[in-house]
């Protein structure tokens, strides 16, 4: 493997497309991973709270403790983790995230209640609803719009192949309507949902044939970056649960616009460029130990620390966890990922909200100007690609430079869109080293209960404490450390 590709630094330009890396930068968590641990230095400062990672579940943790004193350390230039968003030319463009689902009811410890409505009042941010279609599929050159409902009569298929499509979509809605249906939170599900995490996605739907299991994988690897045989039956339905149960909603820009409702009311207790390298604890207190932009140690004391960022480095970030919790860690497999922005000069796609590909670099992009009311006048257009690399891609994500990706993408929408390599101004590429906490068959009900478990001082946040990579993970296990930390804190 080559040298780690920094961000912001490295741009190129082929055939007139210039082309630039957004997003992690590798180097900073690599100086933590590869170097001695981090001694711990007085602190300068207590607080009752210190937040470790400034994602939407960090950020909902803090928002919770917002009448104490608590603290945020973020590693990258700006909070949100994965829920970024950026603008070119008016259109805002995610980073990351599309789409989001509103409030739902939940039954847990004998109460019935929604925590997504009332949060997102007391934030302050409304969605909106994305108009139709929301979805579309590129297969043996034919583009059919809603492919999920009744656009499997469009598809390119004999008659018994679109009647396997009909009974696996089903056979997907009869569990979405059933009150067995996998849900987040993890803590509200019966025995029943549960066991699904013993089974994959593509058990479920495998007896429907090869053409509905590529279909299916395409959505897998873009919602969970593995193929239907490598995730968990239960994360699957769970998500799917938004996707097949109606609208779907979000903002211009993706649903980043939540995160930054956050940062702005949280002000200064965010405090950003700051890579927590270690974490330990004694009777009395815990210290987390950020390194400054020029690598100093800066040591902060407190009463209970929530852990709410990535979990491939905490073996090496925690002084003193208990070993089980340590072999869980080192037991999680993350995949790697990048979402490639595409800056067109002219309208390359305007079918679909998202529109899934077969046989490409990228699994499916979004539309980025859909979202814009009364329509893009402009004139021009953003495209986010999402291309997974799978929990092998790591290597070539990290080794390879935008020159390496930029041909085949192109040259894989052609195919798709004649004329769109053309409108083609600037490409930017973020990368996700660490994409997602891959939830495996057993994943949820295994190592992910040991993973959250708080211990002593420490609590532990972050979507992979709830096992499906999404927003209400993320909120929840961020409101759920708050409550934990406050127990903390009497
Ligand atoms: C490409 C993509 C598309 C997605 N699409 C959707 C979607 O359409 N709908 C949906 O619901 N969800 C979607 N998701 C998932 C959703 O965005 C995530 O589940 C959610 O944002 C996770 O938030 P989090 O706070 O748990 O983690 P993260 O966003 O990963 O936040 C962790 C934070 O910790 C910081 N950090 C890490 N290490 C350290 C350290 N040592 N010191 C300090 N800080 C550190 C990171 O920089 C980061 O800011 C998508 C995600 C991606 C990447």
């Amino acid at each position: 493997m080559g040298l780690p590709l920094k961000s912001g630094d490295w741009k190129e330009s082929i055939e007139g497309i210039s082309c630039f890396f957004e997003g992690d930068d590798p180097v900073q968590g690599h100086y933590v991973r590869d170097n001695p641990p981090v001694k711990s230095v007085p602190p300068r400062e207590r607080f009752d709270v210190v937040v470790v990672g400034g994602g939407i579940s960090g950020l909902t943790a803090a928002h919770g403790l917002r009448d104490k004193s608590v603290l945020v350390l973020e590693k990258d230039r700006k909070p949100g983790g994965a829920a970024k968003r950026k603008e070119w030319n008016g259109i805002k463009y995610t980073l990351g995230p599309t789409n989001i689902r509103l409030g739902y009811d939940v039954e847990l410890n004998g109460r019935r209640f929604d925590f997504l409505t009332p949060f997102f009042e007391e934030v302050g941010v409304r969605w909106s609803k994305i108009r139709e279609p929301t979805d579309a599929l590129f297969i043996k050159g034919k583009l059919v719009k809603n492919f999920l409902g009744e656009g499997v009569d469009d598809l390119p298929f004999p008659g018994d192949t679109k009647q396997k499509f009909r009974e696996a979509w089903g056979h997907i809605e009869s569990f979405v309507k059933s009150s067995d249906c996998p849900i987040v939170p993890i803590e509200a599900n019966g025995a029943k949902a549960l066991k699904l995490d013993r089974h994959s996605l593509g058990d479920l739907l495998h007896r429907f044939g090869p053409e509905v299991g590529k279909v299916v994988d395409l959505m897998s690897r873009s919602m969970f970056g593995g193929a239907a045989h490598e995730i968990s039956a239960f994360a699957a339905l769970s998500y799917l649960r938004g996707e097949f149960s109606g609208a779907q909603y979000g903002a211009p820009g993706g649903t980043a616009v939540l995160a930054e409702r956050l940062e702005s009311t949280l002000g200064d207790r965010v405090r950003t460029r700051c890579i927590v390298a270690s974490i330990e604890q004694d009777g009395s207190s815990a210290y987390v130990t950020y390194l400054d932009e020029d690598h100093k140690p800066v040591t902060i004391g407190c009463k209970a620390v929530i852990y709410a960022a990535s979990k491939h480095v905490a073996p090496k970030i925690f002084r003193d966890l208990p070993a089980k919790k340590v072999n869980a860690l080192r037991r999680m497999k993350f995949d790697a990922y990048f979402v490639a922005n595409l800056f067109c000069d002219g309208t390359v796609y305007d079918d679909s909200f998202g529109v899934y590909f077969e046989d490409a670099t990228f699994t499916d992009l979004a539309v980025n100007d859909w979202m814009i009311r009364g329509g893009n006048k402009s004139g021009k257009q953003v495209l986010s690609l999402f291309c997974p690399r799978g929990v092998n891609g790591r290597p070539e994500l990290l080794s390879q430079s935008c020159g390496y990706w930029l041909p085949k993408i192109l040259s894989d929408l052609e195919k798709h869109v004649p004329g769109s390599a053309a409108k083609v101004q600037e490409v930017e590429i973020c990368r996700y080293g660490h994409h997602y906490a891959v939830p495996y068959p057993g994943f949820i009900t295994g190592d992910r209960k040991i993973i959250k478990k708080r211990y002593r001082r420490y609590l532990f946040a972050k979507d992979d404490t709830q096992g499906v990579p999404c927003f209400e993970s993320a909120i929840w296990s961020g409101m759920k450390a708050a409550e934990e930390a406050r127990l903390k804190l009497r």
